[in-house]
């Protein structure tokens, strides 16, 4: 994604010196590339969720997803085609790895584990080789050098990032002003400058409607930003979470919408998936 892939390029007005300099006009300096990211997280084979983000979605050019496409829900193999279709810019989740066999399932637990071995199973074998092939974060956002995207964090990618204790040593560590980030499921994110380091958590107004709430990036700041999950969200927020970065605007627009909750349950039901997974949902746990 350079000057000549980008989908929108602004003209910025020349200085009115450069007048008499023609040839300035076409400085690449007096282009600039914008561009409207979306982020999407944490899918786990919810394909009502994913299709409820896209629907609820500002315009965007691009989409940058930040791993854990399966596991847990009942759609893995319609969630990956759909997510293909989208672009080509993916970190693989710790879920991913597992499910291809690149991890042991020691550590997961038995909820996690047994899910992994349905999607094992379920999963046709061009879309396991194209899961096995995913790439460890941090990836580069060609075109964006100032953002790098991880699913846990830049040092270690299985890294669950929840606290500002956790991602303290990650901020002050990365030369990479914005790292976006997924893992923990929980929408939000961190920041550290100067003088000091928080953690930051949208507050919406209603629990069952579409909204969105914008982040406005601060020079000379370092953040971790997490779009949370789309399809098991773990915030108290049942609805499904996902976030639009604008690289002109320097703005984050984080935004949960409601999706076919119950059409999501049922399939989880009817592969004799464990009933806990269909629950949890509703409860955004
Ligand atoms: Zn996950």
């Amino acid at each position: 994604m350079g000057f000549h892939s980008c989908k929108r390029l602004r003209t910025v007005p020349a200085p009115i010196s450069s007048i008499h300099h023609p040839s300035l006009f076409y400085n690449p300096k007096f282009v600039r590339c914008s561009l409207r990211i979306l982020l999407l997280s944490d899918i786990h084979a919810n394909l009502e969720a994913l299709e409820a983000c896209l629907a609820s979605a500002p315009p965007y050019d691009i989409v940058a997803n930040l791993g854990d496409l399966v596991g847990y829900g009942a759609s893995p193999n319609e969630v990956i085609e759909r997510s293909r279709r989208l672009g080509k810019i993916f970190v693989r989740g710790n879920h991913d790895k597992a499910v291809t066999g690149q991890v042991k399932l020691d550590d997961f637990n038995p909820l996690a584990a047994t899910s992994a071995l349905w999607t094992r199973d379920q999963l046709t074998s061009e879309h396991r080789d194209w899961l096995h092939s995913l790439p460890h974060g941090p990836v580069a956002l060609e075109g964006v050098p100032q953002a790098q995207l991880v699913h846990g964090s830049p040092a270690d990618e299985d890294a669950y990032v929840v606290s500002i204790g956790d991602a303290l040593v990650p901020l002050l560590a990365i030369t990479t002003p914005l790292t976006f980030f997924g893992h923990t499921h929980l929408q939000g994110g961190f920041f550290a400058n100067g003088g000091s380091a928080d953690g930051f958590r949208p507050e919406y107004r209603t629990v069952g409607q579409a909204e969105s709430i914008s982040l406005h990036l601060k020079s000379n700041t370092r953040y971790m930003i997490n779009p949370g999950s789309v399809g098991q969200p773990r915030d108290g927020d049942w609805r499904a979470a996902f976030a639009l970065f604008d690289t002109e605007t320097q703005i984050v627009h984080f935004h949960r919408t409601p999706y076919n909750l119950k059409s999501a349950q049922e399939r989880i039901l009817s592969a004799k998936l464990p009933p806990r997974l269909a629950t949890r949902l509703a409860a955004g746990r």
